[in-house]
């Protein structure tokens, strides 16, 4: 089946970089979220991002229009019956995952995917809350969404062939090259990103280096466009614990084990980019 309107529920940064692309690709889009102001904010940051583009001479005004014209929103999540794929890039937190599932599963025709962009929640659990576990899959986008390349497109042991293809195929129209991976905790990405950015803030903890110097490190020794600490700025720090908890619970291996002072961060709501405060101040 044709796929012409394209649901994103969660209009944060990943939310809305998604609703980009697949309005960029020619589709029509619906994002949703809980509050006005929410789907308001993350409508203003897709226009902000756009008019950069223009400004930078790489895409006419009157595309970014048509864009921002495909683009509608919603806070009822009732509205997404009218949509033929959903993706849903709301927090990370699994009870709040597993509602949104339980509640579209109801809303949605039969034939709609449910994808999830879910960091590290296993896509199996996620699909046992509905009645189409052949049609859930994981649709994992990185950050920012519309400048890189990689999606990673997870099967749950239910996913059937044809969710997949569909799931792959759309990835290639957004102009994402997909990679495919397993369901286990962490997928392929966050497997090996986040145990990494969680040893960094190790470093940080035990005073083995400044944030600064763990960065540069990691820069100019290993060749990494961003620093660890400088990434977990940006993806949260609420984010990054959730998934290094994922990972810890869903292997029971302490070589999981979030650091202290991560938690302390966001304990203290210090989240990073969007909180204007994290291991750098914004
Ligand atoms: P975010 O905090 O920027 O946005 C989450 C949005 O979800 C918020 O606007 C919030 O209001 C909304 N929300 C909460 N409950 C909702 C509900 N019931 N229905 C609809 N919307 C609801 O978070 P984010 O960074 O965009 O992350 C979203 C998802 O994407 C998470 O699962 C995260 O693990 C995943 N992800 C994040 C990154 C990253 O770098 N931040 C990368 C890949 C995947």
């Amino acid at each position: 089946m044709e796929i012409k309107k394209f649901g994103v529920i969660g209009a944060g940064q990943m939310g809305n970089g998604i609703a980009q692309v697949a309005a960029a690709s020619g589709m029509q889009v619906l994002m949703s979220d809980i509050k006005e102001a929410f789907v308001e904010k993350g409508k203003a940051s897709i226009a902000k991002n756009l008019s950069r583009s223009v400004e930078k001479g790489k895409l006419e005004a009157a595309e970014r229009d048509a864009i921002l014209a495909r683009i509608q929103t919603t806070t009822d999540l009732q509205d997404m019956a009218s949509v033929d794929f959903a993706v849903e890039a709301a927090v990370e937190r699994e009870d709040l995952k597993f509602a949104i599932f339980r509640d579209l599963d109801v809303i949605c025709p039969a034939h709609v995917i449910l994808s999830t962009n879910t960091s590290s929640i296993p896509i199996g659990r996620i699909a046992a809350q509905t009645g189409r576990p052949d049609k859930v899959i994981g649709m994992h986008f990185m950050n920012p969404v519309p400048v890189m390349k990689l999606v990673e497109v997870i099967r749950g042991l239910a996913t059937s062939q044809e969710t997949f293809e569909t799931t792959w195929a759309l990835c290639l129209k957004f102009a994402k090259t997909p990679a495919e991976a397993n369901d286990f905790p962490g997928f392929i990405a966050n497997r090996i990103l986040m145990p990494m950015i969680n040893e960094a803030i190790f470093c940080l903890y035990q005073s083995v280096g400044k944030a600064e110097d763990i960065d540069t490190v990691m820069r100019l020794g290993m060749n990494h466009p961003m620093g660890p600490l400088a990434l977990a700025d940006l993806i949260g720090l609420d984010t990054c614990l959730a998934i290094m908890e994922t990972l810890y619970d869903g292997f029971k291996d302490s070589k999981y084990r979030p650091c202290p002072l991560l938690r302390k961060y966001v304990e203290a709501g210090w989240l990073g980019r969007k909180t204007g405060r994290g291991f750098y101040t914004y």
